[in-house]
């Protein structure tokens, strides 16, 4: 979403995502999975501030201090990659101002170089089409393209078959973020398709063309947990807090480690985000909202 536009400086906010459905069919030659999911945007976002410069450099600030500032922070690359294709003469410096907990589940990375696509277009007004940033943004990770369309999608193939969904019922959503760490290769690696529970993704679709919201509570699922919970049991326990405190439903996010809760009452999602935060569970907890206005 576009907040600001001035000649020379545009601001921007980049949504996190949660799966609502994660499911994955099998590996691919090239080592890669084919996976079904079902995306969905959310109000919890990063802001960025990107200004035209004189000096042909991308330079980065952010509020955060563990994040790479060079070439291997994606605002950086997505930058790089339409400055070098058109030319752009002049530089540009990004003011990141981080809010979705990072390696987390959410693509708060990938959310970023999408905005940071979105926003070098409209700057350098490079023309580029929604779709053609998309492709561009595929070149830097599976789950870009989807970040530059937003909102509720079907994602195929490794993430970058994009088909619109009708937008999810707007209600609360508690994210948890546990203090674990989590490698998405190494989750992928130590899948064992023989031994999940598949998720019903067109269960989940069809209740969402019908606004069923139990409906879809009823049939979220992700097959990654069944690698990410053994190894860091603390998601389960945020998973059984949130049910126990109110929540529809409660599933971890991607490879993990973040949890969300859905709940019909934006009370009881404050009220459980202070149970998880008294309970030491968590010190990363935010309440946030479905977001469908991209
Ligand atoms: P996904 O859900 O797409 O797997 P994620 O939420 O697990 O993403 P990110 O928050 O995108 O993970 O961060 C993963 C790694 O990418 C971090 O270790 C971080 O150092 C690096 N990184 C590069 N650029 C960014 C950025 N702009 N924001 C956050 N992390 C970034």
């Amino acid at each position: 979403m576009r907040l600001r536009f001035s000649m020379d400086e545009i601001t921007l906010k980049a949504h996190a995502k949660i799966n609502l459905g994660l499911d994955v069919l099998g590996e691919r030659e090239d080592g890669y999975h084919e996976v079904r999911m079902v995306m969905q945007s959310l109000s919890l976002c990063d802001v960025l501030l990107i200004k035209k410069t004189n000096d042909r450099e991308i330079k980065i600030q952010t509020n955060l201090a563990s994040l790479p500032l060079d070439g291997d922070n994606l605002v950086y690359q997505a930058a790089k990659l339409l400055m070098d294709e058109f030319g752009i003469g002049c530089g540009v410096e990004v003011s990141l101002e981080k809010m979705i907990p990072v390696a987390a589940g959410m693509a708060g990375g990938s959310s970023d170089a999408a905005a940071t696509l979105r926003g070098m277009n409209e700057l350098f007004s490079l023309g580029l089409s929604k779709e053609g940033l998309m492709e561009r943004g595929l070149k830097l990770g599976a789950d870009i393209p989807y970040c530059v369309m937003g909102g509720t999608a079907l994602a195929e193939g490794i993430g970058e078959k994009l088909t619109a969904l009708p937008p999810m019922v707007k209600c609360p959503v508690l994210v948890v973020k546990p203090g674990v760490s989590v490698s998405t290769k190494s989750v992928y690696q130590n899948l064992n398709l023989d031994n999940v529970t598949h998720p019903d993704i067109d269960a989940i679709i069809s209740c969402i063309e019908n606004k069923n919201l139990g409906g879809i509570c009823a049939h979220i699922g992700n097959v990654l947990e069944s690698v990410t919970i053994p190894q860091h049991p603390v998601i389960a326990q945020i998973k059984e807090l949130m049910v126990k405190s109110g929540a529809k439903a409660a599933l971890m996010s991607g490879s993990g480690p973040s949890v969300f809760g859905i709940f019909e009452d934006e009370s009881l999602a404050r009220n459980t985000k202070e149970k998880i935060l008294d309970g030491g569970l968590a010190r990363e907890v935010y309440v946030t909202s479905i977001y469908n206005n991209m």
